[in-house]
């Protein structure tokens, strides 16, 4: 639902090169939504993404939550929403009409609680009210999802790592959040991509962008997240409208690699490593990469590390 229910317009954003080739078209309708639901037999999570639903207009934002009906019994809704729309007495009367529904997840886009930050995204939102939405929806027993992002023009790994850490303070109690980590792109069209070419903004490079998701997921999941998702989902439409920035189709294989380097590293700065079997494309993938950085992080050959890490096997070295 590319933009839908959002009336705002943040420096980086283009949810239509985003969503389009996942079928957001803009054109979906609670009508069709019901059809598409009626051809399932198992219970199905139906999502919508790509603007902010909790603002649609509120007859359709009823009639699209009504479609779920339509659906296999145990079938939930997940949707993403702009924190605002969760603010004061129609964000409560928008919950109350939520808890009639089996909500699966509400996701929340709060790129960063940096004031400097969302000022020069164009966003002019106030963080403390996000975490106050964080802390009312919670209240309100909602299971909820943040959209994190990094490389945003003012913000630095300092000001990411605050984020992170003072939005898993608010889970507590071994409350669990699903956590979205997204690296700034330079999308064609944007105000970004003019802040880009008049040289205001200086997107991460790759490697750079790596790292800093690699250790904020380690960070974000010893804090009570479980990180669904890192990088945008890969579609041609997005490859076309990237001019500038961390873009890579696997991204978030190169982040959860850095994350097992750095998590190896920390545990054990020495070795060996006894990984499990799932988890070895992590090293080994993308041109051995893991092996490579863990060697980097410990001073060591990457030989002495691929004969100090295994699995239920030995690893052979290339
Ligand atoms: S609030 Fe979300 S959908 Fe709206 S312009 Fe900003 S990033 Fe895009």
């Amino acid at each position: 639902m590319p933009a839908r229910g959002c009336g705002r317009r943040c420096v980086y954003c283009d949810q239509r090169a985003i969503t389009r080739d996942a079928g957001g078209d803009g054109e979906l309708t609670p009508d069709s939504v019901r059809a598409f639901l009626s051809r399932y037999s198992e219970p199905v999570e139906l999502c919508f993404f790509g603007g902010s639903f909790a603002r649609l207009e509120r007859g359709l934002f009823t009639r699209f939550l009504d479609a779920i009906k339509s659906a296999p019994p145990g079938s939930s809704v997940t949707f993403s929403s702009y924190p605002g729309d969760f603010e004061g007495e129609y964000g409560e009367e928008t919950a109350e009409i939520l808890k009639k529904y089996p909500i699966g997840t509400i996701e929340l886009g709060i790129p960063t609680l940096d004031p400097d930050a969302l000022a020069s995204c164009g966003r002019g939102d106030d963080p403390d009210a996000a975490v106050r939405v964080v802390e009312f929806l919670r209240d309100a027993g909602f299971h909820l999802g943040v959209q994190v992002m990094i490389g945003l023009p003012g913000q630095t790994d300092e000001s990411s790592t605050r984020d992170v850490k003072r939005l898993a303070s608010l889970m507590g109690g071994g409350m669990r959040c699903d956590f979205r980590l997204y690296p700034c792109l330079v999308l064609k069209g944007t105000e970004l991509e003019a802040m880009f070419l008049r040289g205001e903004y200086r997107p991460l490079a790759l490697e750079d962008a790596v790292r800093t998701s690699g250790m904020l997921l380690s960070e974000a999941e010893s804090s009570g997240f479980d990180a669904i998702r890192v990088g945008l989902l890969e579609s041609p439409s997005l490859k076309e409208s990237v001019t500038a920035g961390p873009y890579h189709p696997a991204f978030g294989e190169l982040a959860l690699s850095e994350k097992l380097a750095l998590e190896l590293s920390h545990e054990n700065p020495s070795g060996p490593w006894r990984i499990e079997r799932r988890l070895i494309s992590r090293m080994t993938g993308h041109g051995r990469r893991g092996i490579k950085r863990l060697a980097e992080l410990t001073g060591m050959t990457v030989r002495e590390v691929e004969s100090k890490l295994s699995t239920s096997a030995l690893i052979k070295c290339s």
